[in-house]
Order: structure tokens, then sequence, then C-alpha cells
């Protein structure tokens, strides 16, 4: 009898034996899709390849044998075996998150383009003065400009419509007066199918020559770690290197970005060198433009895929190189099943291929540095800016003391001016200088909406969101509470619900109140803000960036996102409102990302030749994230981490893994969270596992996210094997009460432990 094993997309660590009926043509290649009756209905399955049949069990036929061409190469099924292995995620899930939508289930694609009522801004009035002017007493209109504006100047009519909280009749009153323009648009078409891309710098140095050479020298399935500081050509180096790949060797590339519209300019570049060759997946794309893309990279139409994580999974085949540009980013790791680690799954991939793997930073993970060091990379430095630009000098403002000293020189009449404790002169003097110059201004603050918090001055009762425990942030525009976890919303109450008291103090900074100050001290200045709330829209990001790009945007406001490799030789100036706010969190990288994301959004300083500054505003000054940062020291910073994080242990000394359990009563998760450690207490003692520890269990530092409370535990292992047979066991047979709402969940190599 002729059999196969499937994988199906099911929770389960199993695979399904059919029976292949006469008339089917035999081999099946393993990675086709099939069509098999399962639970009574038909599934699409991949084909793993033949296997023997199980004695005395009546199987099922399968009903087709849907690709001609097997969907998933081989080593892109190995790809999938090792992310299943290690992450002890179902192979069936792993697999069908490899392929787009459109080819998972057996129904053809929503065609695309479906037309929408759009809203887009015609008129802009960038500056607070024009915006006053123009909206004397019509608020409602200023909200929905100023909606708009944040989101790119161009929105869906409805959502817009929702979120301001008003009327048709305002949007006709601003169409007739010329600022708006109504009109039906498909949202849907792909917006990088037009862009132009940018032509690549003709010549390279000599020190990226050198990169480049030894990249290219390398063995197939070699890893290289690009160390490149903020600026200094890392995208010529891989236009390079994928130029050579593809033209004389004749094979393909893949491309990782973290986030493809908060690139677009890195995106340009490839676009600029290698055109139609390329192409982009982003998650704008619909399902049907998903799949065109994915065919063609199938067929060998196009042979360079740029994309975040899952372009990691494009079905070329002769791969030469696999690219992981800002490998340390976070948003590299998937945050669902399977939880993978685009960086590892690419070293993985590129070994099955033969290819090479670059991972370029100018803030290497710690887990890549670590790598090189064991020499199982080969680390690459590209020490100087490219086209003789320097790297910006770092200047430090303690806030203690910039307060302190305000507060003692201000005249004893003059009214409290909250802009004190945000902006300190320094920061406020040198925006003022580069706006009398033409120049642009960045302002990193990495926490969304108004202000962090609302308390009860008289009883100290902090507004909580109902569903997770995590205080409620206030929004000026529109005007609420907002969960920045769940999304739940509320009105801004006008007494403390606990003890009615009306003094209600908004306290903590956020992005909006920073816009808010310093449009009011530079009411003619052209300010543009970019952070979640104003980036809903698919190509707000994009669309911001672009105005930068052109000048229509003295200052750049945003969060972590305008930290991302942005290349703006007019900026001249980058201030970082409060460095400290992610240094206290209560996760082992807490210092880790503070240095990144510090280092980073400085070396978006300076690029062009005007040069540039960076201000840096803290009340840590001596903490070593934010000392290193000042100095463009990584080796130094990576030093001093790599000490604290020897004892207790923690990557890259040890493979951990992060067991959450989660569930609607509290009690009820604490309990099983307790069995679930005791259970592998029990496995630990009874099979004598002595390298491997457990740490816990204990509530998650944020306990409760959307009506789920949640409580953890950690494990340690030196032994990397150890550590997945050890997830293995919890993922598939930890006694978590079935029938119940708990969840129990195990991320390994985690990158938040929140
Ligand atoms: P990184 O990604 O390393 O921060 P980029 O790749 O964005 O740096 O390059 C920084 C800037 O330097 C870009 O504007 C780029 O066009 C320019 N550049 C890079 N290499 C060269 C070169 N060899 N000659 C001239 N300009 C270059
Ligand atoms: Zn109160
Ligand atoms: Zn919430």
């Amino acid at each position: 009898m002729r059999c196969i094993a499937v994988a199906l997309p099911v929770p389960l660590f199993r695979t399904f034996t059919y029976r292949v009926p006469e008339g089917v043509a035999w081999p099946i290649a393993a990675g086709s899709r099939v069509l098999v009756p399962f639970r009574n209905r038909p599934e699409l399955g991949i084909c793993l390849g033949e296997t023997e049949p199980p004695e005395g069990v009546a199987l099922k036929p399968i009903r087709a044998v849907v690709d001609a061409v097997p969907s998933l190469p081989e080593p892109l099924l190995h790809t999938a075996r090792w992310i299943s292995d290690w992450y002890a995620a179902p192979l069936g899930l792993t697999l069908r998150s490899m392929l787009p939508t459109a080819l998972t289930h057996a129904s053809a694609p929503a065609p695309a383009g479906k037309l929408q009522r759009v809203v887009r801004l015609v008129q802009e009035l960038p500056s607070l003065l024009q915006r006053e002017q123009a909206f004397a007493r019509a608020k409602q209109q200023r909200a929905v400009y100023e909606l708009l504006e944040a989101q790119g100047g161009l929105a869906p009519l409805e959502a817009l419509r929702t979120q301001a909280g008003c009327s048709a009749g305002v949007f006709s009153a601003m169409a007739k007066r010329g600022l708006i323009e109504i009109r039906d648009e498909s949202l849907e078409r792909d917006p990088f199918a037009d862009r132009a891309g940018v032509a690549p710098p003709p010549n390279p140095s000599p020190a990226q020559r050198a990169a480049i050479d030894a990249i290219l020298a390398g063995d197939p399935g070699q890893v290289f770690l690009l160390h490149g500081i903020t600026g200094s050509g890392k995208t010529l180096v891989y236009i390079e290197v994928l130029r050579e790949v593809l033209r004389t060797q004749g094979r393909t590339a893949i491309v990782l970005v973290p986030e493809i519209a908060l690139t677009s300019q890195t995106v340009d570049r490839f676009r600029g060198a290698f055109g139609d060759d390329v192409a982009v997946l982003h998650s704008g794309l619909s399902d049907g433009e998903r799949l065109d893309a994915w065919q063609s990279l199938r067929r060998g139409e196009r042979r360079i895929a740029v994309g975040a994580r899952s372009a990691l999974f494009a079905p070329l085949e002769q791969v030469g190189v696999v690219i992981v540009d800002e490998e340390h980013e976070s948003s590299y790791k998937q945050s669902e099943t399977p939880r993978y680690h685009a960086r590892e799954a690419a070293i993985v991939r590129a070994r099955a291929e033969g290819a090479l793997v670059v991972l370029g930073s100018a803030t290497p993970s710690l887990e890549s540095w670590e790598r090189a060091d064991r020499g199982q990379s080969v680390r690459l430095t590209l020490p100087d800016r490219a086209a003789g630009a320097q790297l910006p000098p770092v200047a430090v403002v303690d806030m203690r003391v910039a307060v302190r000293e305000a507060l003692a020189t201000r005249s004893p009449q003059a009214p409290y001016d909250p802009a004190l404790s945000v902006l300190s002169p320094t920061l406020l003097a040198a925006i003022e200088s580069r706006l009398t110059r033409g120049e642009q201004s960045l302002l990193l603050l990495n926490r969304r909406g108004f202000a962090a918090f609302v308390q009860c001055h008289a009883c100290g009762d902090v507004q909580v969101c109902p569903h997770c425990s995590i205080s409620l942030t206030y929004h000026r525009v529109p005007e609420a509470l907002v969960c920045h976890y769940c999304q739940y919303q509320t009105d801004m109450p006008v007494t403390c619900p606990r003890c009615a008291s009306d003094k209600l103090q908004r306290r903590g900074l956020g992005t909006q109140q920073v816009e808010t100050l310093v449009a009011e001290r530079f009411p003619e200045a052209r300010i543009a803000r970019m952070d979640v709330d104003t980036t809903s829209g698919k190509w707000a990001h994009t669309q911001i960036l672009d105005r930068v790009g052109r000048g229509e945007v003295d200052i750049l406001l945003g969060t972590q996102m305008i930290a991302k490799g942005l290349d703006f030789p007019n900026v001249t100036l980058v201030g970082v409102v409060d460095a400290d706010t992610g240094l206290n969190l209560p996760d082992f990288r807490a210092s880790e990302r503070t240095f990144q994301l510090l280092s980073q959004v400085a070396g978006r300083a300076g690029r062009g030749p005007k040069g540039g500054d960076v201000i840096v505003q803290t009340r840590m000054p001596q903490a070593h994230a934010v000392r290193h940062a000042l100095t463009h020291d990584y080796v130094g910073f990576v030093r001093e981490e790599l000490g604290a994080r020897r004892t207790p242990a923690y990557p890259p000394f040890v493979h951990i893994a992060n067991v959450v359990v989660s569930g609607v009563h509290q009690a009820a998760v604490a309990e099983a969270a307790a069995a679930a450690a005791q259970w592998v207490t029990t496995l630990m003692q009874r099979q004598g596992l002595r390298d491997l520890v457990l740490v816990g269990p204990a509530p998650c530092p944020i306990d409760r996210i959307k009506d789920r409370w949640r409580w953890h535990f950690l494990l340690k292992s030196s032994q990397p094997r150890l550590m997945t047979r050890v997830a293995h066991y919890i993922a598939a047979r930890c006694p978590v009460p079935k029938d119940s709402d708990l969840r129990l969940v195990v991320d390994r190599d985690p990158v938040s432990l929140l």
C-alpha cells in the first residue's frame, strides 16, 4: 500500500498517515499540498513523504494532490522541522504559517481593489499658528484636521468620523473650504508597486569593499556579523553582495528588514539597484497581491525577496545569501505559535541552502556578539561613517539639575510652565537654532499618548484598565483614557471614581503632550508626530517619512518608530526627551534595549555635510546604557552588560524558556502555574536533569492582559538539547485542565519577559 505522512494545521505534536489511491501520480513530492479528509471535512495538509502503513488501522485515502510543484521546497521543510523542534511548536501549524493565506484554504482569494470612501488632506496647515487662524472657533474641524494629518493625510471616512466623534456635516464643511477632499478610492492597491527606487552610491569605500570581499569569500552556510556604526553604509555592502550572488552565481536572495513601512528608504535602495527583480513582501498586501508576489518568486520571475520576518519563507530556490538588517530588532521574534526568531531561523535555512548569512547592525544583539566571540560567526566591522561624515557629539542634560535651575531662576510671579520639566533650555535652544537655519530635528519620546496616567491628588488612586493590570493613558485627540494593551477606552472622569475628589492630575509624559508643548513654544514650526496613534493607516509611516524627506517637516516627534534606519541629511539635531522610559522595566533586556534605542536614534543625526548634534535628557546619567550611548561606545556597553548577565545567568550565557500560564480566574491561574512548575520539578528529579533550573512561578510583571491573569516560570539551561526536550515535554504533555479557559505557552528564547 502506498502511504504518505501528512502535517495538518492542528495544535497536535504528531503527523497523520493517509493512503494514496490508484490513479494518483506516485511518488508525491514532500512539500506538496494535499487535500485530505480530517474530522469529517476536507483539510489542506503538507505531504512530508512516503511512510509505512501502521498495523491494523484502516487508512483514509487522500482526495487530491493540489500542487504540481511542491509549495515548500526541501530547505523550507527543513527549516520548518527545526522551528517545530527548537520552539516546541506543532509542525503542521509551523508549515501553515510559512504559506501565504491564499494557499492555505481551498477557496480562491477575494479580488483586490474594493473601493472605499476616503478623506484626503488637500491643504496642509503644519504650524500651530496657521491652525489657530484657520479654525478659530471650529473645534471639531480642527480635531478632524489633526487626526487626518496625524495619519499621514489619508484615511477612511468612517474610521475618521468615529475617531473624531463628529457628524458628516463637519466633513462636508471642510471639503467646501478646500481643506479636504472626499472620494472613493481603493486602499488595497499595493503602494510599494509604484514607488521610485533610489540609486545606491556608485563606489564602495575601502572598508565597505573589504567587508564585501570577505563575505563573498565565505563558505556555504557561513554567518557574518556586520557591525557597522550608524551611517557606515551597511546597505551598500548588502547591495554589492546581492549583485554578485545574482549576477555571477545566478542564485537568489532574501533580505529581512524589521518592518517595511518604517524602512521604506532602505527598500527604495534595493529597488533602485535591482528594479523588478525585487518582490517587496509587506503586511499591507491583500491576500491576492501576496499570492502574486509569492508565485513570482516561486517561478523565478523575481529573485530577491525583501520583507519582514516571514519573508524568510519566500519560496525561492538556489538561495545564495540571506541578509538580516538591524538583526538586534525584537520584532524578528514572532509572538504567537510558532514563536520563532527570524534571525535564528535564517541561519538554519541558509545552511540548508548552502547560502551565506549576513547579520547587520550598529548595535548587535548580545546573542550575535557572543556567537562571534565563540568563533561561530565572522565579525566584520565598518568603524567609520560613509562619505566622510562623523558620528554626532552627544550632550547629556541631567533633568534633575535642569529643572532645579529653571525653577530657581524664574520670577516668582510667572505662572508655572509645564514645559520646564519636559524640555530643558539646552534642548529648546538647539531646536530654535535648527528652525532658524532651516534644518530638521527629531525628538524621541518612547511613550505615546498625552499623559502616562491619571492620578487622584486626594487619594492617590490611579485609573487602571479593568481588563489589564496597567494604568490607562490619557489621550487628548480624541479625548479619552486608553489601555495600550487591549485598546479599552473610556471617557476621562470628572471626579475620582474612588473618593469623588475633583483633583485629577495627568502625570507622566506622552508624545501628544510633547507635541503640544513644542507647538506652543514654536508656533510656526511644522511638526509631525509618529507613533501608533498616528499610523493606524497602512501607509501612514511611509507618508510621514516621505514628507520629512521632502523637507515639509521641521520637527519629527515620535516613539521608537523614528529610530529605525532613517537617513535624512538635513536632520542635524536629535533630542531624546526622556532616556529613562524603558530603563527600569523588570526585564533582563531593559538596559540592552535602552542602549540600542539611544544609539540608533542618535545615529539619525549628522548624516549630511552639515553635521549634527544629539541631546539626551535623563535623570539617570550614571546608568551604563545611557553612559555608553553618550560616547557611541557599543563595545564598552557590551562588556559591562555581558558581565551583568553571568550571575544570575541570562542569555547569551544560558538558554531560557518562559512558560506562561493564563486564564480568566486569578486563583485558578496561580494554581495551574504552581501545578505546572511542580510537574516540571518532578520530571527533573525523576530524570535526573541536573543542568536545568526552574525560577518561579510568579505573577508576570504585567499580571493581567485582556481579562486574562498571567503567571510564569522561567527555565534555564546551558544545554540546548536538554532545553528542547523539556520544552517539548511541557508543550505536549504538561497537564493543564482540559476544557477550561487556561492556556499554557512555552516561549523559548523570549525577547520580553513582561
Ligand atoms: P547604515 O545603514 O549603515 O546606517 P546607510 O546604508 O544608510 O548606513 O548609509 C548612510 C549614508 O551614506 C547613505 O546616505 C548612503 O547613501 C551613504 N553612503 C554609503 N556608502 C557610501 C559610499 N561608498 N559613498 C558615498 N556615500 C555612501
Ligand atoms: Zn481619589
Ligand atoms: Zn486593557
